[in-house]
């Protein structure tokens, strides 16, 4: 679809699909109860394959595949430099089938393809490369006792880890689960979205490939409410990592507590702000607050999506976005020269659409978008209203979608309080040249990650997560081993003591 909402069909390639069922202890299985379900191509609204429909018996045969690879199998009893050898084999998979995987996330999510190939899943193969280098130096502290004994402490893998995941980013999203704790020597059940199982279907057949012994990667494709749900509350997974909306986030965490009382790490919902300051470049922040409203459709936990503009600037920057907006080209995924794709699915669509005439109704000042873009697929253009205020339900609740809030703010305590003034607290982002402003906003800002000039720096390395409802736990960085880890301490005198 170019701009105008007309399709170019030479830009629509659509992969042949080759894994479409579960993958349980090594073997491609129809669910128990043999159903499928459609995953729909957003781009026109067809269905492009039928996915095995997994429920409550198939996640039951694929715990036991884990946990018996757990308990007896040679994953977790290998070696960290064997487990990170066969890992660096499976990156080289990962890579070697860019194209079609990129191609498979553009039909299923409706990514664009030119950055999966380049970015997301050459970052998937990254991903795994740096987890694999981890394998083998992962351990534990020399203690210093008060009294006469020596100890020190084991990281032990957590044992087999329930990994439930998002659509908005099916190839890194499972990696940064699936990675890190294959490093530790975990086994795992993963569930990924029901708008996007395809990518996960063929990294389960690469790890095959790869070596990685059967029963340690098992996923399970279907429904959040039926799979997803006896997952969070299976009595034999002993971890939970969940990435999703706060709503199920809750779900997920009462399955867990009603149940074996499983360890529980989220990533959930946000409503980021960016805080321009009147020193900045316009043209600058202005490019840096449409990206991160835009970027990935607005389908990203950490979108800016309440941007606050101190007075002295605010007019231009407002000028200079709505310029901007104008030129950044929405139509098909597979076009290079498209910026942005069309939402997931319907329901997000409809979402998205709703919220934007509730920015209407309350008052707000549409700079621009607004509506849907062309007359088939999902695709919505982007959205700025200015004039928001912080009431407004388009500046409280998520989105997921490309809309932005804009707001005036005076005097930079202002700025923090109302930048604060939210349920959320994954991401922020500060446009200052002013280090002082820099470093006191930081740190006043109650977010797992700030990026001061820059916005989605993402890094490996960089630990990721949240604070108040964004969720508990970090993915990527070393920390994200230890969500997948124990810690056991061991002790031993160093002489007979009489009161030992
Ligand atoms: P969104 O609202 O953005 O679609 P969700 O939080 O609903 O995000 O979905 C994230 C993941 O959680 C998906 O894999 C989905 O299937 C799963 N999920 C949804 N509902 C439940 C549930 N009740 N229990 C467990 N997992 C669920």
């Amino acid at each position: 679809m170019a701009s105008n909402g007309s399709v170019n069909p030479s830009s629509m390639k659509i992969p042949e699909i080759k894994f479409t069922k579960l993958f349980i202890n090594g073997q491609f299985v129809d669910a128990i109860s043999g159903k499928t379900f459609e995953t729909i191509d957003p781009r026109n609204g067809e269905a492009v394959a039928k996915v095995a429909e997994g429920d409550k018996e198939d996640v039951d045969l694929a715990v036991k595949a884990a946990r018996q690879a757990f308990d007896h199998g040679p994953w977790p009893r290998m070696s960290g430099h064997a487990r990170g050898r066969i890992m660096l084999k499976l990156a080289e998979l990962v890579e070697q089938h860019a194209e079609e995987l990129a191609a498979l996330d553009t039909i299923d999510g409706g990514k664009l393809y030119s950055w999966g190939k380049t970015l997301d899943i050459p970052g998937a193969a990254s991903n795994i490369r740096y987890y694999a280098g981890a394998a083998d130096k992962i351990h534990g502290d020399t203690l210093k006792m008060s009294r006469d004994l020596q100890g020190y402490t084991l990281l032990e893998p957590v044992g087999v880890v329930g990994h439930i995941i998002p659509w908005n980013f099916p190839t890194n999203m499972f990696f940064m689960k699936v990675a890190p704790s294959l490093a530790v020597g975990c086994t795992m059940v993963v569930k990924p979205a029901e708008q996007t199982p395809l990518s996960a279907l063929f990294y389960a057949h690469l790890s095959k490939l790869a070596g990685i012994p059967d029963g340690v990667i098992n996923v399970i494709t279907g429904f959040g409410p039926t799979a997803g749900a006896a997952i969070a509350s299976h009595m034999d997974i002993d971890k939970l990592s969940f990435t999703g909306s706060t709503e199920v986030g809750r779900l997920v965490m009462q399955a867990a507590a009603t149940s074996n009382l499983k360890q529980v790490s989220l990533e959930l919902g946000g409503k980021s702000p960016v805080l321009i300051f009147d020193d900045a470049d316009v043209d600058v922040a202005a490019d840096l607050a449409l990206r991160g409203i835009v970027y990935n459709k607005g389908e990203i936990c950490v979108a800016g999506s309440r941007v606050f503009v101190q007075e002295g600037i605010h007019d231009a920057v407002v000028k200079k976005l709505a310029e901007k907006a104008k030129n950044w080209v929405v139509g098909d995924p597979f076009d290079p020269t498209v910026n942005q794709g069309p939402q997931v699915d319907k329901k997000q669509f409809d979402k998205i659409l709703s919220y934007i005439e509730h920015g209407k109704r309350e008052g707000a000042n549409l700079l621009c978008g607004g509506n849907r873009h062309g007359e088939k697929g999902y695709f919505i253009q982007p959205t700025i209203f200015t004039e928001v205020e912080d009431h407004m339900l388009i500046a409280r609740e998520e989105i997921f979608g490309p809309v932005m809030s804009l707001m005036k703010f005076k005097t930079i305590e202002e700025a923090i309080a109302r930048a604060n003034d939210t349920q959320y607290g994954l991401a922020a982002g500060i446009v200052t040249k002013n280090i002082d402003i820099a470093n006191t906003v930081s740190r006043s800002i109650r977010a797992g990650v700030i990026w001061i000039n820059c916005y989605f720096a993402f890094d490996l390395d960089c630990p990721y997560g949240g604070y108040k409802m964004s969720g508990f736990g970090r993915d990527l960085g070393m920390q994200a081993l230890y969500k997948y880890t124990h810690v056991k301490a061991v002790v031993t005198p160093i002489y007979n003591s009489p009161w030992l």
